[in-house]
């Protein structure tokens, strides 16, 4: 038989819009020594804003139809942004063959030429040679090649949520360690995870690679709570302790998947989790 606190602990929960799928997952947070964290959508905003359109080769309104063009068939927060600044300019565009390429990006054919959109890695596939200004944006950026040449990049940048930081100190204070996993390029995950103070954040990362990346640390002997939000996080937080996914940007398959919902998309939830948790486990002692 289940003890009656915790159901007092998944109702608090609850009212901390904080879904608990199964009251062990109570016990498990108290025990919980790492937690690991997906960048984009889970520590961001997931809200990105075009910042610079670099075309080369080619005008920069072109430039900027092709992207929006094969970005127009992604519900990737990159792709939104992107079509959104854009604005209404795919009247009468051809946009044929469209393919998703997880963890890089897009390919298609737009107006009867062939089209590449998405991160270096994705050029570096195909064999198109890029400028070397790509490597030293910051930001995120979207580098696109039309039929094969190079032509030019989107910058796009997020912003942390409001409580990100708070968050990250708070868990730190509870002596647990935190990671970062992104597939974002590695400059712009130590930009975030330098601002939010984490302890160990790994970027160009596939989603094989995160999994990769949990089990070695599950391997170590971490107990390990892992937060995201994006359908490739799935797979990753099925195998965490504690599976934890943001349910207000999250996509069905990860919140079907996870153990615990934070309904807000707080990260600061997690930290309150944990806490509910061990306020539980003294009332049920
Ligand atoms: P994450 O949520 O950690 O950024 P994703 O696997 O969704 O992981 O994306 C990894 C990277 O692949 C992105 O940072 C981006 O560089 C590239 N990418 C994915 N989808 C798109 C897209 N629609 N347009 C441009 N780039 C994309
Ligand atoms: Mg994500």
């Amino acid at each position: 038989s289940i003890p009656l606190g915790y159901f007092g602990g998944i109702g608090l929960a609850s009212k901390n819009g904080i879904l608990f799928k199964g009251s062990n997952y109570l016990d498990v947070m108290t025990r919980i020594n790492t937690v690991v964290m997906d960048k984009t959508g889970t520590l961001t905003k997931g809200v990105f804003e075009v910042q610079k359109v670099v075309a080369v080769g080619i005008d920069e309104k072109e430039l900027l139809l092709f992207a929006a063009a094969i970005e127009s068939k992604s519900t990737h927060p990159i792709a939104v942004a992107v079509v959104s600044h854009a604005g209404d300019v795919l009247v009468g565009v051809k946009i044929e063959g469209i393919e998703e390429v997880a963890g890089h990006g897009l390919t298609g054919v737009i107006n009867g030429k062939k089209v590449l959109a998405g991160n270096a890695k994705l050029l570096k596939k195909f064999g198109v040679d890029y400028d070397s200004a790509v490597d030293e944006e910051v930001d995120t950026i979207v580098v696109l090649a039309v039929d094969r040449k190079y032509a030019g990049y989107i910058t796009i940048a997020d912003e942390v949520k409001e409580d990100a930081g708070q968050a990250i100190a708070a868990m730190h204070a509870l002596g647990i360690q935190t990671v970062m996993l992104s597939g974002d390029k590695q400059s712009t995950v130590d930009k975030v995870a330098s601002l939010l103070g984490i302890d160990k954040a790994f970027g160009d990362l596939l989603p094989e690679h995160k999994v990769d990346q949990v089990e070695a640390l599950k391997k170590e002997g971490r107990r390990l709570a892992f937060v995201g939000d994006g359908v490739n996080d799935a797979p990753v937080v099925a195998l965490a302790d504690a599976g934890i996914a943001m349910g207000g940007l999250g996509s069905d398959a990860t919140i079907e998947t996870a153990d615990i919902v934070i309904q807000n998309d707080q990260p600061s939830k997690i930290v309150t989790a944990i806490k509910i948790g061990k306020l539980t486990r003294s009332i049920v002692w």
